[in-house]
């Protein structure tokens, strides 16, 4: 089941942002799918219900929570931290407040909207087996603090919320984003229960710089996964046995198969991504295909429910992603095209 809403689509254009992340992402992906099946085939109306502080609580420290909350100046200011629109000089980054048309923080708004759905689209995929959030995947998201476009960390929450509600006991993460998943790793270092997985550019954001600060301690961003599965530039054709082979190792360290996964669905290590912290990471879409159906393949074998959300993905070309992998779960689940 995909769970999609216009009000998903984060336009941040109309906030003076100008990162290249197509406005229309996920709304093409779902027009595509509507053009091939019947809307009530695969689709569920998400129920745009807002996290409230206690599921904010779950993966983030109370201070950010009550600034998330607050909606004031504060609030603003987790925006501008979290998609970097001030640089180290203190100037504008990627970022004209002249061509704003919506204060900041109602971005915060729509954001929110996305972690309700990743919450109703685990106990959906919990329930079906298989859903796919049209949003959300905000990996980069810290314990305390926003990082990366991402404000809050909406897989751990999804997650927490979860257990809290006692339909899961233990669960996966398995981030494909081009990018590492620091925030995950990070908030979830110390909690047994929800194992992780990140296969990420061995040498891209957020892994540059100094692994250690001036007091000897790691940057939460080095903190490991699990599983950490570097690919470096040029290693491409390695990609998907490593993927495989990171697949079996998560398995073999887990005592028991968990109740629920978690797949980032990044499309940005797509060749046609536009965003240059992608650079080094280059896959086909029949490679990104090929990964796409090594996952679904996998965790249904071993009868485990999945949760899809939808992560990175820049430019104009990447909603092909998400489209072609879910025109293949339609087409297995459905049968016969429109
Ligand atoms: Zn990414």
């Amino acid at each position: 089941m995909i769970l999609y809403h216009e009000l998903f689509d984060l336009k941040l254009d109309e906030y003076g942002i100008e990162i290249p992340m197509q406005d229309d992402r996920a709304s093409k992906s779902f027009d595509f799918l509507r053009g091939r099946y019947h809307e009530s085939q695969f689709a569920t109306p998400p129920s745009l219900a807002m996290p409230t502080r206690e599921d904010l609580l779950l993966a983030h420290g109370p201070q950010f929570v009550e600034k998330i909350l607050a909606k004031g100046e504060d609030l603003n200011q987790l925006i501008i931290e979290g998609f970097e629109l001030v640089d180290s000089s203190g100037q504008y980054n990627r970022y004209n407040p002249a061509r704003a048309q919506h204060p900041l923080m109602n971005l915060a708004t729509t954001l929110l909207l996305h972690t309700g759905a990743c919450i109703q689209g685990a106990s959906v995929a919990l329930e079906h087996g298989f859903a796919y959030v049209l949003g959300g995947g905000g990996h980069h998201a810290m314990s305390s603090a926003p990082r990366g476009f991402c404000l809050v960390n909406d897989i751990v929450i999804a997650i927490r919320k979860m257990q809290q509600l006692k339909k899961v006991k233990t669960a996966w993460v398995v981030d494909v984003d081009a990018h590492k998943g620091d925030g995950t790793a990070q908030i979830l270092k110390d909690d047994p229960s929800i194992l992780t997985l990140s296969i990420h550019m061995a040498n891209g954001w957020p892994l540059i710089g100094d692994e250690v600060d001036v007091n000897g301690n790691l940057h939460p961003w080095f903190i490991p996964s699990n599983i950490d599965i570097p690919i470096a530039a040029g290693e491409e054709h390695h990609y998907l046995s490593k993927l495989e082979d990171g697949l079996q190792r998560l398995k073999k360290i887990s005592n028991l198969l968990p109740d629920l996964v978690v797949i980032v669905h990044g499309s940005d290590p797509y060749e046609h991504d536009a965003l240059k912290s992608t650079e080094p990471l280059k896959l086909t879409i029949e490679q990104m295909k090929e990964r796409d159906m090594l996952l679904y393949n996998f965790f249904e074998h071993l009868r485990l429910p999945q949760l899809y959300l939808m992560a990175g993905g820049y430019g104009a070309d990447v909603w092909r992603i998400h489209a072609q992998f879910l025109d293949e779960i339609c087409y297995k689940k459905i049968g016969a095209r429109k």
